[in-house]
């Protein structure tokens, strides 16, 4: 008998513990954006400790860890063992008490390894060496866990220049699971720093065996390049953005922009703003041509910190939620796209949950009886990936849209821990809806069917929608 991680862990009502038991549950997992290592994967790495899965590279631990005034020796120092980072990790885990990490840790110490016991200092060695050891089996390894969480399909985080060889290994691989690329070319209009962009271009000029001179250039090995994601299966793009761009501008001034920063001087805000506008133009035309998903996530503002940012390099746990009004340039953007009938299928993630109500109603505007729920709203992102940010994700798509048309979870996580983030959804999810019946709000004779649209929201939505067989 669990003490904390029970049978009913979140579901209230026994109404929300059969929605999650007989329908949730057993459906299988489909992770449609995820940073995963492709390389672990193909090469089915196997974890030397616990630290090494579950610290290494969680910016959200290491958050956690300084907030609670461990040396950052303790997080990403090469200086600490992985034995001593891990006790750091333990003493701050009950002072994250109410965060979601207190959740996850115990979700994935009880799912993962069976461990059935309140992580703290007094129990650090005992977790440690029990799950170490664990690790060091075949069924622990990178696929192994992959396939202990019932996952079908994972869906990676890719750049056009990448070679994509891990995904094509692990399509001739017995493995079972597809691994697919998504496009992911934020640097592509990345032009704030011509010597970056310029290194990019080049890069992008060798592996695509364009030679590339000018704009056309460019979109052309930009399209090659496209053309070779979808060969090796991708269905999906992902753009990391600040704000939408949607600039109005002219061919003939994208293309000097282009020959002014590949030249290697700086452009001016106007510059900048009209070539990301181009761009995300472009790849939102190629995205609708191949019948892919376009997914945006907006609104963070990265790398606050000077000081640990030159240290340490981006993704380490200084980005936080910016303030962007984005309303008008998004509704710019995807009308532009409606009107000449150029408007793939879109996911719309917010980080600023003030966004929830402007991004549910958004969707309605471009909803075009093509497919259900063409237009997304992403399940709680980063900082609104926790109860209370998936909840009102839920309760403003709910109410101003369709949640039973909803695709449900993904973990955008790169570990191979975080596959139980589907399960707290579902637990979260089936809640809600439980609640609902158990209030009167829904009809306790429609009982089956509120299962089905269950089931649905858990994987037959998504498997319907990105279509990856
Ligand atoms: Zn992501």
């Amino acid at each position: 008998m669990n003490t904390f991680i029970t049978k009913n862990f979140l579901l209230q009502t026994e109404t929300a513990q059969a929605f999650y038991h007989e329908h949730a549950a057993k459906m299988p997992i489909i992770d449609y954006h995820c940073h995963l290592v492709p390389e672990m994967v193909a090469k089915n790495h196997q974890f030397k400790n616990l630290s090494e899965i579950w610290l290494a590279g969680d910016h959200y631990k290491w958050r956690a860890m300084r907030t609670n005034g461990v040396d950052e020796k303790y997080c990403t120092g090469k200086e600490t063992s992985d034995w001593e980072k891990f006790e750091k990790w333990a003493e701050t885990v009950p002072y994250t008490l109410r965060n979601p990490l207190y959740h996850w840790t115990h979700l994935e110490l009880f799912t993962a390894f069976g461990v059935d016991k309140i992580l703290k200092p007094e129990t650090a060695k005992e977790i440690y060496d029990h799950c170490t050891e664990l690790l060091q089996k075949p069924e622990y390894s990178a696929q192994g866990l992959m396939k202990k969480y019932r996952v079908e399909v994972v869906c990676t985080t890719d750049d056009p220049i990448d070679n994509l060889e891990y995904h094509l290994q692990v399509k001739n691989q017995p493995f079972g699971v597809k691994m697919l690329p998504t496009w992911r070319p934020d640097k592509a209009m990345a032009v704030e720093v011509p010597k970056n962009f310029q290194n990019y271009v080049g890069k992008l000029s060798e592996v695509s065996g364009v030679d590339i001179k000018s704009y056309d250039d460019l979109l052309v090995a930009l399209r090659k390049r496209h053309d070779f994601f979808a060969e090796v299966g991708c269905k999906l793009s992902d753009h990391g953005i600040e704000e939408f761009y949607a600039e109005d501008y002219t061919e003939s001034e994208i293309k000097a922009i282009f020959t002014k920063v590949y030249g290697g001087a700086h452009l001016t805000e106007v510059e900048i703003l009209k070539f990301k506008s181009a761009m995300m133009y472009e790849f939102a035309v190629m995205d609708h041509e191949k019948g892919w998903t376009q997914q945006f996530h907006y609104g963070v503002i990265r790398n606050n910190n000077t000081r640990l940012f030159n240290k340490l390099g981006p993704d380490t746990g200084f980005d936080s939620i910016g303030t962007f009004n984005v309303a008008k340039p998004l509704s710019k953007f995807l009308n532009k796209l409606d009107m000449e009938d150029k408007l793939a299928k879109t996911i719309l993630y917010n980080i600023n949950p003030s966004d929830n109500d402007m991004i549910a109603t958004m969707l309605g505007n471009f909803q075009d009886g093509t497919i259900a729920g063409k237009i997304q709203f992403g399940s709680g992102w980063w900082f609104l990936d926790q109860k209370v940010g998936m909840e009102a994700q839920m309760q403003s798509l709910s109410t101003l849209g369709l949640l039973s048309r909803f695709v449900g979870m993904l973990t955008d996580s790169r570990s191979f821990l975080s596959y139980p983030r589907h399960e707290y959804f579902r637990r979260i999810l089936c809640n809600l809806i439980g609640n609902d019946v158990e209030q009167g709000l829904l009809p306790k004779s429609e009982i089956a069917w509120i299962g089905q649209i269950v089931e649905n929201i858990c994987y037959n939505n998504a498997k319907n929608y990105f279509k990856f067989d």
